[in-house]
């Protein structure tokens, strides 16, 4: 490839005349074309992976690395006086997903094209994605997120088809954006868009006529569901997916030679998570269709799906109620029903019945009943998907149950966020490790001085990178001598930000007391939250309140300071976890199923603060408890809690002063003449009377470990080395190792 020649045959310029523009759209194009030439000869059987979100991140530089001409573009761009960062901040973040289930349906897509596996992803082209995000009056605005640009890696296809929603028929049109593995072949993610669709039907914000389905239906991901309208709208857009999808794989299928009933031959259909669930009876009712009696094509269906779980959250496993579904999908109840009636047949049970009581449907029993396969995502959420969550299904069926420990693409999450990095590791072990993954154990040798030294620079110079991106976008100053310490990830009452600024508030008054830290700390969050989700926005408006107090004051701010960074994507991740020094993962033990933020950090050197839940368990157990600072109460415990119901925030808060006077400081004075006092004080009751995820129960142990890793910290090598068994031990989270194992147990390609 010659690079310079391409751009002056598309431009008839050199590259030092071009714009930046310029450059990134004739490399657009370049990556493109070389993409094609990797498309392999389709196998027989294909995996198709369905998912309502693929968070896949900017992908110039990912496809650059992925094709191997990575080094070679950024070497003659600086010939020419030309940074390709400054060409990667053309490109748009395409806005398809949401928060941990989007990034890891995207991480499985590369890792599958990698592989070489015959593995196309399945989802909507959402024009204006989820929300962009803002914060105005200490409060988070939504606006909407165009991302679609005349330069775009969406390709137009001639694939449509009908969707029909009882008197209404839509049609979809499929749009294909190419996926490159690295030294790998070129799959596809298909994204199927609205015909019809009308941008102008956005009124204020993200607000919009939920009910014009004709026109609707891609414009946003995960649009407001509080109320009736919202929920129909989730149910119209998830059927439009699936309908499109079934009519793809079939036409697909059958022309390869697939006779129907040899389906599963052919197809794997991998559900993540409920959303996709309807392909079932859609798959089903097609097969009728085409001539196959209905208990033959359940069955056909049932070897041919797979099934995702991704969380025991009980708000998050969909129940639609059948009325909803006879009003948007006449034509997929009674085949739901027939589904139902089987199942009742063949088990008594109430609780495992796909209809209940109150005739909701029950979307995870359809998919664990008429699929072959369900999984859990690290193993301690598998764990308790079969002894609590799903406990009497997996009496049913142990034979169904597996775990896959989730894991992310080392190609976007080392090799191109932190390059600094990646050539250390290189220079010590070589190059090998860029394929597989696991031979960065070798790098555990390597604790000489020297090479401790380096990781202790370079990661100093990511945490200097990152002082400068905060001073360019949002205007703060920050110390890059002081502790880096990072929450970023969707904000959930779950994952209990909420913890770590009672924390930033007990800290803050320490050092007004004259307690200062042996060091500065930086407290850096990022966070969505849901548009109707009240409290997760009222904990954005306690951290937007603590950033305000803590770094105007003159007195603490030296020593600590508070960052909200605004709408948290995937490049604001690249950014913010190669500079990171603390991971904060601390969630309440049993309700994160795996967490893949965890993953990014500590392959990057970050040292985990965090509960034993999700795959901070496995984490734990491969960097060893020198390497990890682990605190609070077991999921076991937790578990118990929630049977007995015996947990009482208010006892925590009577018996601990430091609880107390933290508590009582969110509604003090200081902090409500910068915000609302109805938003602090709504979240004050919250946790003081209800705290359903049991916040005030960690908190001094948090608070112990938190001090201890501070502490620790101070002495430099020590904490090197910690990095270095964080970043040598990460290897295991390779999405490559999970994809493999799914295609071992489940896809069989
Ligand atoms: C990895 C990632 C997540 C998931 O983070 P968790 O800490 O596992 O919840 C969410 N959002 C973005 C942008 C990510 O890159």
């Amino acid at each position: 490839m010659n690079l310079e020649q391409q751009i002056f045959e598309i431009y008839k310029k050199t590259v030092n005349q071009c714009s930046n523009q310029e450059i990134y759209s004739a490399l657009l194009k370049i990556v493109e074309e070389e993409g094609k030439k990797r498309q392999e000869e389709e196998g027989k059987k294909k995996v198709y992976y369905l998912s309502a979100e693929f968070l896949i991140g900017k992908l110039l530089s990912n496809n650059l690395i992925n094709l191997g001409i990575y080094d070679e573009v950024t070497r003659v761009l600086a010939e020419n006086g030309r940074d390709i960062c400054e060409i990667e901040e053309i490109e748009p973040e395409p806005s398809l997903g949401n928060g941990g289930l989007g990034r890891l349906a995207a991480c499985f897509l590369d890792s599958m094209a990698t592989l070489g596996l015959n593995g196309d992803g399945i989802g909507l082209n959402y024009h204006f994605g989820l929300f962009k995000q803002t914060f105005k009056d200490h409060l988070q605005a939504e606006d909407p997120n165009p991302w679609i640009e005349p330069d775009t890696w969406l390709n137009r296809t001639e694939v449509t088809y009908p969707v029909t929603f009882g008197s209404l028929t839509v049609r979809s049109r499929m749009y294909d954006i190419g996926v490159t593995g690295y030294q790998g072949r070129t799959n596809k993610l298909h994204l199927f868009d609205l015909e019809t669709i009308d941008e102008e039907l956005i009124e204020d914000g993200i607000a919009f006529d939920k009910e014009a389905v004709k026109k609707n239906l891609t414009l946003f991901l995960y649009p407001d569901d509080s109320d009736e309208a919202g929920r129909k709208l989730r149910i119209y857009q998830q059927y439009f997916m699936v309908s499109s999808a079934a009519q793809y794989i079939l036409d697909e299928c059958v022309k390869k030679g697939c006779r129907l009933y040899d389906l599963p031959d052919y197809a794997v259909i991998q559900i993540n998570d409920t959303h996709p669930s309807m392909v079932i009876p859609e798959l089903i009712r097609l097969l009728t269709l085409r001539g196959i009696p209905f208990e033959k094509a359940a069955e056909i269906v049932s070897r041919t799906c797979a099934y995702t779980n991704h969380t025991i959250l009980a708000e998050a496993l969909e129940k639609w109620p059948m009325e909803y579904l006879e009003e948007a999908v006449p034509q997929l109840v009674p085949v739901i029903e027939k589904l139902d009636k089987q199942i009742r047949k063949s088990y008594k049970d109430p609780a495992v019945a796909i209809i209940d009581e109150k005739d909701l449907v029950h979307m995870a029993h359809m998919d664990i009943h008429y699929g072959f396969s369900v999984n859990g995502v690290a193993y301690l959420h598998t764990e308790i998907l079969k002894k609590s969550e799903l406990k009497k299904f997996y009496d049913i069926y142990p034979e169904k149950f597996s775990n896959k420990t989730n894991g992310i693409t080392f190609r976007r999450w080392l090799l191109h966020c932190n390059p600094r990095l990646s050539e250390l590791i290189a220079s010590r072990i070589g190059e090998g490790y860029k394929k597989d993954a696991m031979e960065l154990e070798k790098l555990a040798a390597f604790d000489d001085e020297a090479t401790l030294k380096a990781i202790l620079d370079i990661k100093k110079q990511n945490k200097t990178a990152l002082k400068k991106y905060l001073m360019s976008t949002q205007e703060t100053d920050i110390d890059e001598n002081s502790i880096y310490d990072i929450q970023i990830k969707r904000l959930h009452e779950y994952k209990r930000q909420q913890m770590n600024a009672l924390y930033v508030i007990h800290k803050y008054l320490e050092i007004k007391r004259g307690n200062l830290p042996a060091r500065p700390v930086t407290v850096i969050f990022g966070a969505k939250a849901a548009p109707a989700y009240v409290i997760a926005k009222d904990i954005i408006h306690l951290i937007l309140c603590l950033q305000e107090l803590v770094n105007n004051d003159p007195q603490v701010s030296p020593y600590l300071k508070v960052v909200m960074v605004e709408n948290y994507n995937v490049s604001k991740a690249e950014k913010l976890i190669p500079a990171c020094d603390i991971s904060q993962q601390i969630s309440l033990a049993s309700k994160e199923a795996s967490g893949t933020g965890n993953m990014k950090f500590m392959l990057n050197g970050a040292v985990t603060l965090g509960t034993m839940d999700g795959a901070n368990v496995e984490i734990a157990e491969l960097v060893g408890k020198d390497n990890i600072y682990i605190f609070g109460e077991s999921s076991e415990k937790v578990i118990q809690h929630y049977t007995k119901a015996d947990y009482v925030a208010k006892e925590y808060y009577k018996e601990d002063a430091q609880i107390r006077e933290a508590l009582d400081f969110m509604v003090g004075a200081e902090m409500t003449s910068i915000g609302h006092k109805e938003n602090l004080k709504r979240l004050y009751d919250e946790i003081l009377k209800k705290d359903w995820f049991m916040t005030l129960l960690d908190y001094k142990a948090y608070e112990e470990a938190r001090e201890r890793i501070y502490r620790d910290y101070e002495d430099s090598f020590a904490w090197a080395k910690k990095m270095l068994v964080n970043i040598s031990k990460a290897g295991y989270f390779s999405s490559d190792r999970t994809i493999l194992e799914y295609n071992r147990d489940i896809w069989k390609l």
